[in-house]
């Protein structure tokens, strides 16, 4: 029976400090100004490319300029805008009830509980609004690129995002909950690609397993 591979014992908050000097203050590549937008594109996002929604959401949001003006859409209304976008359908249909439901741009949550609740967000979603808005982190944002980036440096093990964040919020005290997953998705997005990751300008190379095993 194979030897199930074991988690490494780091100083992992120490391992990190370069990683978050790095990419200290960035803000998330979703190009939004007000929790509204970014609870929009959040959803618009999923399984699509950020550049392609920052392309397309001015125009949305010119038309629907908040969670009121939304609520009084129907779901058609909003394919001219994001026909373009993955699942667009379902997504039209997520933002009209998600509208209805929260009435107020002031009235969006900042609560993991609360925002999964709603339609079209999950756990990453939720830990996106959170981080952007400020609330209290009440877990770690695992996209694509956390997933990908996170065994390679041999901070967690496992295959999904749940296995994943849930290591890591072992590992890594709260406070740094936050910086932990931006600036994660940021290496994933710049540095730990999914082919031929650039590790000789990784500042997290002198801790990677997979860079260590290269050499
Ligand atoms: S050293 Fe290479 S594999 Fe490791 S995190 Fe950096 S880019 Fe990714």
């Amino acid at each position: 029976m194979a030897k199930e591979k074991s988690r490494r014992t780091i100083d992992w908050l120490q391992a990190l400090k370069p990683l978050f000097k790095k990419y200290s203050g960035r803000k998330h590549p979703l190009q939004h100004q007000n929790c509204y937008q970014l609870t929009v594109m959040v959803i618009l996002s999923a399984r699509d490319s950020d550049r392609n929604i920052n392309a397309l959401a001015p125009a949305l949001f010119q038309k629907y300029p908040s969670i009121k003006a939304l609520a009084a859409a129907k779901p058609e209304d909003l394919y001219p805008f994001i026909g373009k976008i993955t699942n667009f359908v379902n997504k039209a249909a997520w933002l009209v009830t998600l509208a209805k439901t929260v009435k107020d741009d002031k009235s969006i949550p900042t609560t993991m509980e609360r925002l999964i609740a709603l339609p079209g967000i999950g756990r990453k979603s939720a830990n996106v609004i959170i981080s952007e808005s400020g609330g209290e982190m009440e877990g770690v944002i695992v996209d694509l690129h956390v997933l990908r980036v996170v065994p390679r440096l041999g901070i967690a093990i496992g295959t999904t995002p749940e296995k994943i964040e849930k290591q890591l919020m072992e590992t890594i005290p709260q406070k740094y909950w936050r910086e932990l997953g931006m600036s994660l998705t940021f290496l994933g997005r710049e540095i730990c690609r999914p082919t031929n990751p650039h590790c000789p300008e990784c500042p997290m190379n002198p801790v990677c397993e997979y860079y260590g095993k290269q050499k």
